[in-house]
């Protein structure tokens, strides 16, 4: 099965000229490869016309790292779903524990931005894990259950779920594959339990945190996810593309 490689590269590239150098390499290392997987990048909101015109041919898609909870009006700031999309991107992020953290975004905003994701047809990663201050598998189920019970299973199919310890993001620490493959098999037992075994089967969940070429393999195939979200090491795009020929 196809595996999804999705490289977020959060708020860097600070100015033109290191995007530029950025989206150079990265259209030099992506431009004759050939995988058999599906990569996204996720670029700041700013350039992601620039990566969508740069990467257009090279089969890589482009997602957003963020969206707000409407389509349109006076929200100064925020970024429409619809012009996300309307630029060529086919993936959002939403939930990343770093907008948890420091835009104290609830469940309640991710789910808003997820219904609105959906309406455009961009595919939302929901990212789960931020631990809060309770147990890490509380959060995770809390997390999970309120996009379950919101969304209908044709709706949940559109969506993929990333999990992310939040200990493990840019420490250079990983979880075991066993913990990684439970918390797997734990997120599609709560979709199951409200919509079926099939509809569970069939949701993407990758995992990210600290991946980079060396654990790749076993992160990903080890515990059966359908991906990862990769932080750090996607500001190489050498890096990052060592990590797509692992999984090919
Ligand atoms: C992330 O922030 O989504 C992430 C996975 O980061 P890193 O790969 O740097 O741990």
């Amino acid at each position: 099965m196809q595996k999804l490689i999705v490289g977020n590269l959060k708020m860097n590239m600070e100015n033109l000229s290191q995007r530029d150098t950025y989206g150079k390499d990265f259209l030099e290392e992506f431009k004759q490869m050939k995988t058999k997987n599906h990569v996204a990048v996720c670029p700041p909101m700013i350039y992601l016309e620039y990566f969508y015109k740069l990467l257009n041919k090279t089969g890589v898609s482009i997602g957003a790292q963020d969206c707000f909870w409407e389509l349109y009006g006076s929200y100064t700031g925020n970024t429409s779903p619809k012009t996300i999309k309307s630029i060529g991107a086919q993936f959002v992020i939403v939930g990343h524990s770093e907008r948890r953290q420091y835009n104290h975004e609830t469940d309640e905003d991710v789910a808003r931005k997820v219904l609105m994701a959906l309406r455009v047809e961009l595919m939302p990663i929901v990212c789960v894990g931020y631990n809060s201050g309770g147990e890490e598998i509380d959060n995770v189920k809390e997390q999970v259950e309120f996009i379950v019970k919101n969304f209908s299973q044709d709706e949940i199919e559109n969506i993929i779920f990333a999990y992310e310890p939040v200990w493990a993001i840019g420490s250079g620490k990983t979880p075991t594959t066993d913990d990684v493959h439970t918390m797997i098999m734990y997120i599609r037992s709560i979709i199951a339990a409200t919509h079926g075994k099939e509809c569970a089967e069939g949701v993407g969940i990758l995992y990210g945190g600290s991946v980079v070429a060396e654990n790749v393999t076993d992160l990903c195939t080890k515990t059966y996810a359908d991906g990862v979200l990769v932080g750090g090491a996607s500001l190489s795009p050498r890096k990052f593309a060592q990590i797509v020929r692992m999984l090919n």
